[in-house]
Order: C-alpha cells, then sequence, then structure tokens
C-alpha cells in the first residue's frame, strides 16, 4: 500500500458488476485545494469511482482515504474492516456530493434543506444552522429564496440549493457528477458560476463534467477514464489541447 499523502487517495481500485469490470486498477490522489475534471465517455465509470470517495459504492480490491481515513472501512491488525452503517454516515459528512437531479428534499424550503444535516447530526444548533444556512443560500446567490420549496424553484436555482446543503457540514473535499446535465441551457451558467467561485476559494473540487470549456478553465488537473482505467491525466492543455491517446482524442472531437 501507497503511504498516504493526498487528502483524496485512491489506490488500485478495481470493481465489477457481474462479469462486467467497471474500474480497472484505477489509482488517483488528489491534493488539498485541487481541482480535477473528471472525463470520459458515458459508461466509462465516472458516477462509480466518485461515488466510491465516499462509500455509496464498495471496491472489490483496492482502498480509497479521505485525510488519510478510509470511509467504509476500519484497519485491524492489517487488515480492512468494514465498518457498522452508522460509523460510515459520520465518516461520509466530509464528503460532499451533489448529483445530476439536485435530489432536494421536496417537502422542504431551501432554508430547511441546508439547515436539515448539520442539525440533524448535532453539528450546531438551530439557530447557528440557520445562521449558517442563510450565508450560505446568499454565497449561491438565492438569498431570496430562502422560504421557497424545490418545486417553486427552477432547476439552475434548485442545484444551487443542493451546492449550499453540501457545504453546509463544512467538507474536505466536494464531489460533482454531471452538476448541469440536466438543466436546460440557459441555466447552466449560473451553476457554473457558483462552481467557478468554489474553485477560486481554495475546495477541493472533483466533478465529473461534459462541460470541456469549463473544465479547461477551473480544473488544475484533467483526468480521462475510458472503459474503467484512467487513459491519461494531466493539466487542461494537456489533456484537452494536446492528447496524447488517441481515444482521448477521439472523445474530445465528438464532445467539442
Ligand atoms: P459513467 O458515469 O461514466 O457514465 P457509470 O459509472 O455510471 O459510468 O457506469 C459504468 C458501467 O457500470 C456502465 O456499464 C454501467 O452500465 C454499469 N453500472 C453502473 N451502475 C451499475 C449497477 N448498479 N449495476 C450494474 N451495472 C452498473
Ligand atoms: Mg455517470
Amino acid at each position: 500500500m501507497r503511504a498516504t499523502v493526498g487528502l483524496v487517495e485512491i489506490t488500485d481500485v478495481s470493481k465489477s458488476y457481474g462479469a462486467v469490470r467497471v474500474l480497472r486498477d484505477v489509482s488517483l490522489t488528489v491534493q488539498p485545494g485541487e481541482v480535477i475534471a473528471l472525463i470520459g465517455p458515458s459508461g466509462s465509470g465516472k458516477s462509480t469511482l466518485l461515488r466510491t470517495i465516499n462509500h455509496l459504492e464498495t471496491v472489490d480490491t483496492g482502498s480509497v482515504t479521505v485525510d488519510g481515513q478510509y470511509i467504509g472501512y476500519e484497519l485491524r491488525s492489517g487488515r480492512l474492516h468494514e465498518l457498522p452503517e452508522k460509523n460510515v454516515l459520520e465518516r461520509r459528512t466530509q464528503i460532499g456530493i451533489v448529483f445530476q437531479n439536485f435530489n432536494l428534499f421536496p417537502h422542504l424550503t431551501a432554508l430547511e434543506n441546508v439547515v436539515e444535516a448539520p442539525v440533524a447530526l448535532k453539528r450546531a444548533t438551530k439557530a447557528e444552522a440557520r445562521e449558517q444556512a442563510k450565508a450560505l443560500l446568499a454565497r449561491v446567490g438565492l438569498a431570496d429564496k430562502e422560504h421557497h420549496y424545490p418545486r417553486q424553484l427552477s432547476g439552475g436555482q434548485q442545484q444551487r440549493v443542493a451546492i449550499a446543503r453540501a457545504l453546509a457540514l463544512n467538507p474536505k473535499v466536494l464531489l460533482f457528477d454531471e452538476p448541469t446535465s440536466a438543466l436546460d441551457p440557459e441555466l447552466v451558467g449560473e451553476v457554473l458560476d457558483v462552481i467557478r467561485e468554489l474553485s477560486k476559494s481554495g475546495t477541493t473540487l472533483i466533478i465529473v463534467t461534459h462541460e470541456i470549456g469549463f473544465a479547461r478553465e477551473v480544473a488544475d488537473r484533467v483526468v480521462f477514464l475510458e472503459q474503467g482505467e484512467i487513459l491519461e491525466e494531466g493539466t487542461p492543455s494537456q489533456v484537452l489541447s494536446k492528447p496524447r491517446h488517441p481515444r482521448t482524442r477521439d472523445f474530445l472531437r465528438k464532445v467539442l
């Protein structure tokens, strides 16, 4: 096992669904404050890889740590043992995730959606959590929508609430799984603006995206995944402008 050096350390991760090998010996180190854009064709394993980071997916072999800690396991007598669900939930709070389809609680207002986790986990009093939630909603440009329910908000607004909610537990890393793919084109920009602001603020981000222009602009490193393997990674100009691998070139030709 490699020494743990990165904030997120993915080491030789493989995973299959039945006979289908979805991840093949994937290793990736993400440094604190780094912004990673994870790109690749549909079905290449991007979501699965992202979900292994917070243990929404288990791995068959290999390991994932966040800030030196296994999320779903603990090391005892040199072996990994699965943790009880309760401990997994606790550890998972260090990792924020924003999904394609927002996944807000429909019966809660924007403010209540953001307040919910810190209060449920007893990280803050209700009053503290409300103050913080108001600040987070203001940060994503929704100060005037605190009392709106998700159905009263546009997709772009809902996704911004989801980002505020993910930030409410002050995560060490924030994962985005195609955060703008479900949005009407005219709403994409307002969500990318929020992610751009986060990228400048030193938050560690791993973003699965098909927005290649955006990846070029915000990412410190672009990682190209194909058929469960990292084929190529490097700075945006290396991977997006001078891809070494023919399959990266093929992919970029199709999406650009
Ligand atoms: P991407 O996000 O890059 O489109 P995914 O990680 O969603 O790719 O999927 C990778 C492969 O794993 C695909 O072939 C997909 O059909 C398969 N897959 C994903 N989730 C499951 C699952 N729960 N059961 C079976 N196969 C799955
Ligand atoms: Mg996906």
